[in-house]
């Protein structure tokens, strides 16, 4: 089976057979070796340094790792502006809302351009905020949000970045030095290539000691987990077997070139997809400009329902993955993560092609 949604991704056979590797405790020294051996790849991949940055492992999905960076960096007295064009923006505030942080949103329909002025306006207006989210690269429709534009907003203005990159972390461009990024939440089973079941916070460490005085959950507390995890311990049990597909996946992700030969595999499977939609006459929701290269989203073929072309596809062998809310009766998505080839993607044309 092919899978084409936005991961879990197909594991490559190095992967896979890391999963087999020996039991492990997870108070024992061959631990605490392969989680400091993760954190050093996780920093690795975008060049950053141990001093000045610190990767926190988390047992969970991105989700879990979205919400550890939330709640453990946005101060009692500080203010959250929460940028929203899709579900995962919807998500961040959604977190806020429950852990009752103090928070305001910059609202846009579902794939629409963060706007840039009203953003600046509503900035203008409040002049309390503290701390901006930002989803990089919207899932809900494939938009890769400007980060660099929202990025030099907030450094004028000294507020902390807080970005969602689950689904960019590994395949697109996060430039947290001249971003001044200050954490980014992400997870081993998307660009990474890794199993669901780890996700990760890399955070500055001048932000985690600034606040550890706050802590409003047990499980997801940062500081908590990096103070442990710099002295090779773990607070709590961690998901050893996905520690494990993970350290594989980002050496090998590393030896054939790291994000760079990454985003340009999936530049290139992305265009072969749509070039070989768009001459059956299967149109993209945003064009190719705005769109990351992990994945797209395309408008359902004529008279097809989603679920009827899903099917279809599934008997061949892949899977698609549907729209979200009001985009669930018109759209699917085709994601480019994993280890999946160009092949591959010609023998999904060829077998849309024949169904339609
Ligand atoms: C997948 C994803 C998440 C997290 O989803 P989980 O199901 O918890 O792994 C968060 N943000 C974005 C942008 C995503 O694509």
């Amino acid at each position: 089976m092919i899978l084409l949604n936005p991961g879990p991704v197909n594991l490559s056979d190095r992967v896979r057979n890391a999963l087999l590797r020996p039991n492990l405790c997870h108070r024992e020294v061959e631990f605490s070796q392969l989680q400091s051996r993760i954190r050093e790849q996780l920093l690795q991949v975008y060049q950053l340094e141990s001093d000045r940055f610190a990767a926190v492992l988390l047992t969970g999905s991105g989700t879990a790792a979205m919400e550890a960076m939330v709640t453990s960096l946005v101060p009692q007295d500080g203010k959250l502006l929460v940028i929203e064009n899709g579900v995962y923006g919807e998500r961040i505030a959604k977190i806020a809302k429950i852990y009752r942080i103090n928070y305001t949103r910059l609202q846009h329909p579902w794939g629409g351009e963060i706007d840039i002025k009203a953003l600046l306006a509503l900035l203008n207006e409040t002049d309390d905020v503290t701390h901006l989210a930002v989803v990089h690269h919207e899932t809900t429709t494939g938009r890769l949000n400007n980060l660099a534009e929202v990025a030099a907003i907030c450094q004028q203005r000294n507020i902390q970045l807080l970005v969602d990159a689950v689904s960019s972390f590994g395949a697109e461009e996060i430039n947290f030095a001249d971003w001044g990024i200050t954490a980014c939440a992400a997870t081993a089973n998307k660009c990474l290539h890794g199993v669901p079941g780890t996700a990760f916070v890399i955070v500055r460490r001048d932000a985690l000691t600034a606040i550890d005085t706050i802590q409003r959950t047990l499980y997801l507390d940062l500081a908590t987990y990096c103070h442990q995890q710099d002295r090779g311990s773990t607070p709590f049990t961690q998901s050893i077997q996905t520690f494990y597909a993970l350290a594989e996946a980002l050496q090998e992700m590393e030896e054939a070139g790291g994000w760079r030969a990454r985003h340009a595999h999936y530049t290139q499977l992305a265009n072969l997809v749509r070039n070989g939609l768009g001459e059956m006459g299967i149109e993209p929701l945003l064009p190719s400009e705005n769109s990351s290269v992990v994945l797209s989203a395309y408008y359902l073929p004529d008279g097809f329902s989603y679920d009827e072309f899903h099917d279809k596809l599934k008997a061949q062998g892949y899977v698609i993955y549907s729209g979200q809310g009001d985009l669930a009766k018109s759209i699917f998505r085709v994601s480019t993560m994993g280890a999946i080839t160009a092949a591959d993607m010609e023998r999904f044309l060829a077998v849309v092609k024949q169904i339609i």
